[in-house]
């Protein structure tokens, strides 16, 4: 008894005009895996992030969500359904606080929205406990807007693991942190691993791609270039001379 792929692309395109940002990609992720995305400025990974998680529409091919079509679904739905991304700016109501920003994202989340019930003992319990697994409780009461680069970026994470996705999609979580930051991210990623949560992440930083993930692939001019093993990225031949520009 095979398992099924939680999230499936198939012939997935999307074209602007004459460019095929996205050009026919075929892809299945399967319960509990981490894939990392990488390739060249433009190669097309932020539209198939788009695409993947319903928020544009295919121009070509079909996007299955737990053996579901996503057609025509808004990306909300698909989120209370289980399929959550982030964004690559980092996002979030600068003046609320950590806490806040975690209870709203639960709120917003919620299938049931009953007024009243929702800042209920089994929320905020939640909430703490996420808190707490990524080293943000000291900060509960920091307006996000007063806090590090670093816990920001956790946050993003924590706002949305807070709703248990089944798929979690993540747009260059540690661009722009230093290598001490990048190295614990590295660690809390291994955690969020170990939970089971499936994962799929863009990101340019190659020890960070390479350190998380169990499967790699590297995406030029729309397509798979590369679809394997991170450790197998650098003796590629074509990987090489599209993205790693002999570095
Ligand atoms: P980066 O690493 O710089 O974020 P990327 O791999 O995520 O790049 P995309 O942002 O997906 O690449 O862009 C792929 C191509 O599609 C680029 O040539 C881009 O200019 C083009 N493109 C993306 N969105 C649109 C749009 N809304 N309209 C027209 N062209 C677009």
């Amino acid at each position: 008894d095979k398992a099924l792929p939680v999230l499936e692309a198939r012939a997935v395109a999307k074209h602007y005009g004459a460019l095929a940002a996205v050009d026919g990609i075929d892809l299945k992720v399967m319960p509990g895996q981490t894939i990392g995305i990488g390739g060249p400025n433009g190669a097309g990974k932020t539209t198939f992030f788009d695409l993947i998680s319903g928020f544009i529409p295919v121009t070509k091919g079909e996007v299955l969500f737990m053996g579901e079509p996503i057609k025509g679904l808004p990306a909300h739905h698909l989120a209370r359904a289980g399929l959550v991304r982030t964004f690559q700016v980092t996002s979030g109501f600068t003046s609320l606080t950590v806490w806040q920003n975690m209870m709203a994202s639960v709120i917003f989340g919620a299938r049931d929205t009953k007024p009243g019930l929702l800042f209920n003992r089994g929320n905020r319990a939640r909430v703490e406990t996420t808190l707490e697994a990524f080293g943000l409780s000291d900060l509960a009461s920091a307006r996000v807007e007063d806090i590090p680069a670093l816990a920001r970026k956790k946050l993003m994470v924590a706002t949305a693991i807070v709703h248990e996705p089944k798929v979690l999609l993540l747009d260059e979580p540690v661009s722009g942190l230093m290598p001490s930051e990048v190295d614990e991210f590295i660690s809390l990623m291994h955690e969020i691993r170990a939970r089971g949560t499936t994962l799929v992440f863009i990101e340019h930083v190659m020890r960070f791609l390479t350190s998380v993930a169990d499967r790699a692939l590297i995406m030029h001019q729309g397509k798979l270039i590369y679809d394997g093993p991170p450790s197998g990225i650098g003796r590629d031949e074509t990987v090489r001379s599209v993205y790693l520009g002999g570095a």
